[in-house]
């Protein structure tokens, strides 16, 4: 008798023999201290393995709620709150698709990787981009801006926050935005990095659109997003006249979601979840209780990195705190300490697209005094096991005196 042709059958591509998480993942979580992701609560972790309806009363009022929450840590009133099924990156993709196109003059300020990303995807558009080149470890001054300004009259002006990256703190946001106001100019600002974890007023500094993702200082998943437009931005997403290339990033669209409970694309509801308990925790927080305590942390980590021998790589006039880079000692490159504190520590650091750095990250759930300790022991720990020369306890010490207020 013949087998069933069912059971016979062999598949042109055979089935795979794989091994199961619990065989790949290791037995302890690493702790996840490198520039994102960050670990996450464990209401967001409850919230991310939930699935529901994307449409109907129950996504609708976690919609309203998840505007409402992100109003406040963006610092707008402004309506045009949406979500984004995607990396941060999307974000900033919807941004620059829906406020620029063929012949746009846009004028990026480029300090490092991710604001050269901003530029690349203005490019790609069709937008005149134009870039001011900042050289590493520095912010432009004013001057420079108000040059760039007059000579390439931008009708869009996009700069980073936290350069994650090189580890640059743009501290001149407000100036930046009010000088491309000035000039008529509608200002994109990156925040991924560092919204949550230090001030930015969209309104009161006059921005036009911030975006952020979820993996880092607002300590959701990766791959669920964040944008808000102000009223003249979204003035201009309505005015133009060809349709963003991008479907799903076409902001037009996306307020069917987010603000018409209608359909666009089906929502990643888990993530949407996420975020929602993410935003609620920095609300029980405090956006003022959380810079205190992310200031707090990362300066005393800086301390005890320093105490230890180690330097750091950014000056302290232009220094990110939300993700912290440290110079690698000679003779050793980034992949041989991450790799080291990993497999020794279960600690997971990051290096920097090239540079002679690591880096450790202050976003969210990383600013943690238990996880501060076991970071910086590792860390000197890792030192002391390649044969670098560092002082681990004077680390801790300074450690311990940033924490408790004797910085
Ligand atoms: C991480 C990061 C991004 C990119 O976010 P993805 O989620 O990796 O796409 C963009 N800008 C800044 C400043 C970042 O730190």
């Amino acid at each position: 008798m013949p087998t069933s042709s069912f059971t016979s059958a062999s598949s042109a591509v055979p089935c795979p023999v794989v091994e199961s998480l619990d065989a790949i993942l290791p037995e302890e979580p690493l702790l996840m201290m490198g520039a994102g992701p960050v670990p996450i609560p464990a209401a967001v972790a409850k919230a991310n393995a939930i699935v529901i309806n994307h449409l109907g009363g129950t996504m609708v009022k976690v919609i309203g709620q998840v505007k409402s929450m992100a109003r406040y840590v963006f610092q707008t009133n402004s309506k045009w709150v949406l979500g984004v099924a995607g990396p941060g990156s999307a974000a900033m993709e919807m941004a620059i698709s829906n406020l620029a196109w063929e012949g746009t003059r846009v004028l990026s300020i480029k300090n490092g990787f991710f604001s050269e990303r901003m530029a690349e995807m203005g490019r790609r558009v069709g937008a005149r981009v134009s870039t001011l080149d900042v050289a590493d470890r520095a912010v432009a001054s004013l001057e420079e801006i108000a040059e760039a300004i007059r000579r390439e009259r931008p009708e869009i002006v996009t700069v980073v926050q936290g350069e994650t990256s090189n580890t640059v703190w743009n501290y001149h946001l407000k100036e930046i935005a009010e000088l491309a106001k000035a000039a008529g100019a509608l200002v994109i600002v990156d925040a991924v990095c560092t919204l949550s974890t230090m001030p930015l007023e969209m309104d009161a500094w006059g921005i036009d659109a911030v975006i952020t993702g979820g993996q880092k200082g607002l300590s959701s998943i990766p791959g669920v997003s964040l944008i808000a437009f102000s009223d003249a931005a979204w003035e201009r997403v309505k005015r133009r006249t060809a349709p963003n290339a991008h479907w799903c990033l076409d902001a037009s669209l996306a307020e069917n979601f987010w603000h018409n409970a209608g359909y666009h694309y089906t929502a990643p509801v888990s993530g949407v979840l996420a975020l929602h308990e993410a935003l609620r925790l920095v609300c029980a927080e405090t956006l003022e209780k959380r810079f205190a305590r992310h200031l707090k942390c990362s300066l005393a980590l800086q301390d005890g990195v320093a105490a230890m021998g180690l330097r750091l790589y950014t000056p302290e006039a232009c220094r990110l705190n939300s993700v912290v880079g440290i110079e690698v000692p000679d003779g050793f490159s980034p992949a041989d300490v991450c790799s080291h504190i990993s497999r020794m520590h279960q600690v997971e650091i990051s290096g920097s697209f090239g540079l002679p750095i690591v880096r450790v990250g202050q976003m969210g759930e990383q600013c943690r005094e238990h996880n501060l300790f076991r970071t910086v022991h590792a860390l000197g720990r890792t030192m002391v096991d390649l044969g670098v020369k560092v002082d681990l306890p004077a680390g801790v010490a300074a450690l311990e005196r940033g924490l408790s207020g004797g910085r």
